[in-house]
């Protein structure tokens, strides 16, 4: 039987509305998602669905620019296409880890449609029908239209999770902080995890914490149900440091992304639980042999989310069906969004868990309404700078911070 080959590859910038702009330790993001879209055409009529983010910003020119490397591959070849994008030598001067993922995603879902069989089934088959995920909680602007939607204090937020839990299932919370100073976020992280006890929580302040505060921080909830402490400060040093002294597990999503780093946490631990992120390790499938790898260390694993439409959710879901070492809940910004660009909407939670898709390849279709809705809602406003807060234009973080957001600034608090 005669195998693909690329034709072309097509680019497109979207954005997506969120509920209300999602604050972090280096900026926010701005009330919506940018997310570009690719589309890998072969000779067989097969289009294969790709998705990459990038802090705001349009990755259409990047990918333009990769097609001559492409047109004429067999998607079949994903080792071969590997080397293509990302040597490791070659990738000094562009580092296409992210792009290399987005059309991996492509491929996979292309000999997925070839085979008729989900991406899943190429990689060992699933061990399990639904993915669980934990709810993720962020200090959140107002939404700007409707004035709704702010997080700030303690009673929000935990009003927030329990809405979040009973809306979805939800029966554990993750808490993006790094925003407000760390005392002002504990007091909240706390009360958070007392409303919705006896569900695990888990505190992310994206590694704004001097290696002491993050100390100081961990002491004061190890009393709580904690899945774990995930990047409390930079580094493997630094984590290697926390770790000594705080009794939760560490994970991260930032200093273990890439098997160089992982051999170095394996002959000197620092972190506990990996976050194992489709993008940021270039694709499903070394996302997967991480897992391996993990599971022969017997390192802990999780799902990272770096704000995803369906495509890349989809990319999440089947790497998440098929590693059998996944004890912790993933994490999402899925359920900030207002809408997607796939066949059907938002995928539904159920019982705090989606389903993973079972059509051939990825599962997932365009709905061409949407993508044109949502492209030109991109050309009309364009992009966002992922590391600026919209509300603090003249700040930027320092890692460790030390200038923190004021909770009590004019509009920022309910009365
Ligand atoms: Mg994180």
């Amino acid at each position: 039987m005669k195998q693909p080959r690329i034709t072309d590859i097509r680019a497109t910038t979207v954005t997506v509305p969120l509920h209300a702009p999602l604050r972090h330790s280096n900026g926010a993001h701005w009330g919506r998602f940018v997310r570009t879209i690719i589309e890998v055409e072969t000779d067989v009529g097969i289009t294969g669905l790709g998705e990459m983010g990038g802090g705001g910003e349009s990755a259409e020119m990047a990918f333009r620019q990769l097609k001559s490397y492409l047109v004429g591959h067999n998607p079949f070849e994903l080792e071969a296409m590997r080397f293509k994008i990302c040597n490791p030598t070659a990738s000094l001067y562009n580092n296409r880890t992210q792009l290399h993922a987005a059309l991996e995603f492509a491929c996979i879902d292309i000999i997925g449609k070839f085979l008729n069989v989900p991406a899943c089934d190429l990689f060992g088959g699933k061990v399990r029908d639904r993915v669980p995920f934990a709810s993720y909680l962020f200090f959140t602007y107002p939404n700007e239209k409707t004035g709704r939607g702010e997080i700030t204090t303690a009673d929000d937020l935990s009003k927030e999770a329990i809405k979040l839990k009973k809306q979805y299932g939800f029966t554990s919370h993750k808490l993006k902080g790094g925003v407000f100073h760390p005392d002002y976020e504990l007091e909240a992280f706390r009360a958070m995890a007392h409303a919705v006890g006896p569900d695990s929580v888990r505190y992310d302040p994206n590694a704004a914490l001097s290696v002491e505060a993050a100390i100081r921080f961990g002491h004061a909830i190890e009393d709580l149900n904690n899945d774990y402490l995930e990047d409390p400060t930079w580094g493997l040093n630094g984590m290697r440091r926390v770790r000594e002294k705080v009794r939760i597990p560490l994970a991260t999503n930032t200093v273990v992304i890439n098997f160089e780093q992982l051999a170095t946490n394996v002959r000197d631990p620092a972190v506990d639980v990996i976050l194992l992120d489709t993008t940021f390790w270039g694709g499903i499938r070394s996302c997967i042999k991480a897992a391996g790898v993990c599971e022969t260390f017997q390192t802990g694993i999780a799902v990272h989310s770096s704000g995803e439409l369906g495509i890349q959710l989809a990319s999440m879901l089947h790497m998440g069906a098929v590693v059998p070492n996944l004890t912790f809940k993933a994490d999402a910004h899925y359920h900030h969004l207002v809408d997607d660009v796939i066949e059907g909407g938002l995928m539904p939670y159920q019982n705090g868990s989606i389903a993973v898709p079972t059509g051939p390849g990825l599962g997932v279709t365009l709905n061409r309404d949407k993508l044109k809705q949502y492209a030109e809602l991109y050309q009309s406003i364009g992009g966002y700078p992922y590391d600026r807060d919209p509300r603090r234009p003249d700040w930027f973080a320092l890692v460790p911070n030390e200038i923190w957001a004021d909770p009590h600034a004019t509009g920022y608090i309910k009365k």
